[in-house]
C-alpha cells in the first residue's frame, strides 16, 4: 500500500510575538523557524518519516521560494511527482506565534488554486488499486472533486482533511472513506454524524489537548491526548492525520482503529512540545520507536 498526497506545499515564515498585533498596529517580533510547510507537504513528510512509501504531488512555482521548497522536500523520505508552475508565486504562510503557543496564519494559495484537474489526475498513476489518496482543503473544490472521483474509479482509498473549510464539500462526502476535522470544523459541518449519514466511512475529530474521537455509523470512540508542555501547536493536526493513516497503511488496513489514533496522539504530542511545523515533527528515528 502506498500513500499519494496531492495538495499544497508552502514556505513557512514564523515570527514570534508577545501578543498579536491589532489592525493598524506595528509591533516588534523575533525571527522564528523558516522552512517547509503547507498541509500537503506536512502530511507527506510525516507519512514518509513513518516509513510509508509516499508520493507528494504539490504545485510549486519556479521562483526562489520554490527552489527552497524543492530542496527541503528532496531531503525528506518521500518521492515527488513534479508539478512546477511558470509565472505563479510559490505559496507562502506567514505564521505569528505567541508566547503561549497560540498562532495566527496567513497563507497564499495561488499555486494551489492553479492546480487543475487535468494537471493533478496524472499523479494518480503513481499508485494503484488499494493505495490511499490523501487530500487537504487547499486545492479548489473542482480539482478535489475530480481527484476523488478518479481515485474511486481506480479502486483507491480516499482521505480528506477539509481545512481550511470552503463551500462545496457536501457533494464530496459520498466519495470519502475517511475525513479528519478539528473541533471548529466539526461544529461548522454540523457534527461527524452529518458526514457519516452523507456517506463518509469514518470521521476523526481532533480536539486539541482533549484528544480525538473516531466515529462511524455504529459507534463513537474517544481517545485521550498525551499530556505535554505546549510550545507550538502549528501543524499538530497534519502530524496527527498523517501518522494515524500511516499506522493503518503500514498494517495494510483500509480503515482506522484505536491503535492508529493512539500512535497519532503520541506523535502529535512530540510536535506540540517543539517549535515549528515540519521542523517540530517527529523524525524518522523517533517514528520507529512509536510505530
Ligand atoms: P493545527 O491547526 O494547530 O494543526 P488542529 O486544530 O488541526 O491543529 P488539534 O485538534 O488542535 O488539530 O490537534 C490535533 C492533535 O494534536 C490532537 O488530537 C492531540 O493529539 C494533539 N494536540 C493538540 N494540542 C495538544 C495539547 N495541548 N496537548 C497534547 N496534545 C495536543
Amino acid at each position: 500500500m502506498r500513500a499519494l498526497v496531492i495538495g499544497n506545499a508552502a514556505l513557512d515564515e514564523t515570527f514570534e510575538v508577545d501578543v498579536f498585533p491589532e489592525p493598524g498596529q506595528s509591533i516588534f517580533g523575533r525571527t522564528g523557524p523558516r522552512g517547509l510547510g503547507g498541509k500537503g507537504a506536512n502530511q507527506a513528510v510525516m507519512l514518509g518519516r513513518s516509513g510509508v512509501s509516499t508520493v507528494l504531488a504539490a504545485p510549486i512555482g519556479n521562483d526562489a521560494r520554490g527552489m527552497t521548497l524543492r530542496a527541503a522536500l528532496d531531503a525528506e523520505p518521500i518521492r515527488r511527482h513534479r508539478i512546477d508552475l511558470d509565472g505563479v508565486a510559490t505559496d507562502t504562510s506567514i505564521i505569528m506565534r505567541s508566547d503561549d503557543g497560540d498562532n495566527t496564519i496567513v497563507t497564499t494559495r495561488e499555486a494551489a488554486l492553479a492546480l487543475t484537474a487535468d494537471m493533478a489526475i496524472p499523479a494518480l498513476s503513481d499508485g494503484a488499486e488499494g493505495d490511499w489518496v490523501i487530500l487537504q482543503g487547499n486545492l479548489s473544490i473542482q480539482t478535489t472533486e475530480a481527484l476523488l472521483r478518479a481515485a474511486k474509479a481506480r479502486g483507491m482509498i480516499t482521505a480528506l482533511n477539509p481545512s481550511p473549510l470552503q463551500p462545496g464539500y457536501a457533494a464530496l462526502w459520498p466519495l470519502l472513506d475517511v475525513v479528519f476535522v478539528n473541533q471548529g470544523e466539526a461544529e461548522a459541518l454540523e457534527g461527524a454524524g452529518t458526514l457519516l449519514k452523507a456517506g463518509v466511512g469514518q470521521v476523526v475529530t481532533t480536539l486539541g489537548g482533549a484528544g480525538s474521537s473516531l466515529s462511524d455509523l455504529k459507534e463513537d470512540q474517544a481517545f485521550a491526548a498525551v499530556p505535554v508542555e505546549i510550545v507550538d501547536t502549528t501543524g499538530a493536526g497534519d502530524c496527527f492525520m498523517a501518522v494515524a493513516l500511516a499506522s493503518s497503511i503500514l498494517r495494510g488496513r483500509r480503515t482506522l482503529d484505536g491503535d492508529a489514533l493512539h500512535t497519532a496522539a503520541a506523535a502529535a504530542a512530540i510536535t506540540v512540545s517543539r517549535s515549528g511545523t515540519v521542523a517540530a515533527f517527529p523524525t524518522a528515528t523517533e517514528m520507529r520507536t512509536l510505530l
